[in-house]
């Protein structure tokens, strides 16, 4: 595969939230910084609705925050490229304990770079039940903000009681004629002032203590099979859409054995980014952390960037 004949000092994979911070602070330290997303700068952002909890905006559209921190990057100096990773190589040293330049498969052809930061984040989990692929996009979504318009007045399901699950959820009832929430407990993860807000709306239900077993439908959704947690009992319901939200999964599977990854399959790095690989480092959802937002990524994504720096510029001392 082509390169692009040249060893760039960073490359970021992902431009989401962490990714494109990495990219503004890698290019303010007059480091050359290649971002490569493989679909919608942005990431999770890109597809969720309305923020309320990212400082400076009271209120703002996902895609348009996105759309600010890309500017924002490109502004700085980053470039981004459109381009799907397949495969990272820490070559020739890195997995001989040595750090020489790495290589990034993608689908344009290699990219090289001295210092590697993961901003993969992560993507929906399924709920692995009958119905869930054959029905996907005939009612099954993965993507209120996308879809929300397609079901209008209809009756919707929503799975899970996580962040994602309520602010989406809160989202569809501008359109759906009902949205049931469906969770496997009688309390939610999801932060209060989400939960309150879904329980003032007049069209939002909630089963608790149920999971999905089924998704029914011929050409498309029609009703989704419940099974109750307490007493086993299964019983359908009437849904024209199903919109799962059971949580993500990193995006690691890129990565060669080399790098250590958790039970959960995120890549092992403490608060300062750093791998066990010379030069690697990551940012964002991709590791394991207390709290998954877009505050907590942007801070990894600058404190991966300046890592990197003090990586390749041979800085010991790392206080920010
Ligand atoms: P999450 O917080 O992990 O919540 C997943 C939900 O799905 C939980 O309620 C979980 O139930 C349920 N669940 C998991 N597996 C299930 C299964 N097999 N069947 C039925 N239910 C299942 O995931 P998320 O909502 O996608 O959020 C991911 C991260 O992004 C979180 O850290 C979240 O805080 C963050 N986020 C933040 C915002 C925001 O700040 N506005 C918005 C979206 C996401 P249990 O509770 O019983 O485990």
């Amino acid at each position: 595969m082509a390169e692009d004949g040249k060893i760039h000092d960073v490359i970021v994979i992902g431009g989401g939230p962490a990714g494109l911070t990495a990219g503004v602070y890698a290019a303010r330290a007059k480091l050359s910084v290649l971002v490569l997303e493989k679909a919608l700068p942005g990431g999770q952002i890109a597809t969720t609705n309305e923020i309320e909890n990212y400082p400076g905006f009271k209120s703002i559209m996902g895609p348009d925050l996105a759309a600010r921190m890309q500017e924002q990057a490109e502004a700085q100096g980053a470039r981004l490229e459109m381009a799907e990773v397949t495969g990272l190589e820490l070559v020739p040293g890195a997995e001989r304990g040595t750090d020489g330049p790495k290589r990034v498969r993608t689908a344009a052809g290699d990219r090289l770079a001295r210092a590697v930061i993961v901003a993969t984040g992560s993507e929906p989990r399924k709920l692995d039940v009958p119905g869930e692929d054959r029905l996907r996009g005939l009612g099954v979504s993965y993507c209120a903000t996308c879809d929300g318009a397609f079901f209008q007045d209809l009756d919707v399901v929503v799975v899970g009681g996580g962040d994602a699950a309520f602010q989406e959820g809160t989202f569809l009832s501008r359109y759906a004629r009902k949205v049931t929430f469906v969770h496997r407990r009688d309390s939610f993860r999801a932060q209060p002032a989400l939960v309150d807000k879904a329980r003032r709306d007049p069209k939002i239900e909630f089963i608790l203590n149920a999971v999905v077993e089924e998704v029914l439908g011929d050409r498309r959704v029609e009703a989704v099979r419940l099974r109750d947690l307490k007493t086993g009992r299964p019983w359908d319901i009437p849904a024209g859409g199903v919109f799962p939200y059971v949580g993500h999964e990193p995006n690691t599977r890129f990565l060669p054995p080399v790098v250590k990854l958790d039970a959960q399959q995120r890549m092992v790095a403490g608060e300062d980014t750093r791998t066990d690989a010379p030069g690697l480092f990551a940012a964002g959802d991709v590791r394991p952390k207390m709290l998954r937002q877009i505050t907590t990524a942007v801070a990894d994504g600058s404190t991966a960037a300046m890592a990197a720096e003090h990586y390749l510029t041979g800085t010991t001392t790392l206080s920010y």
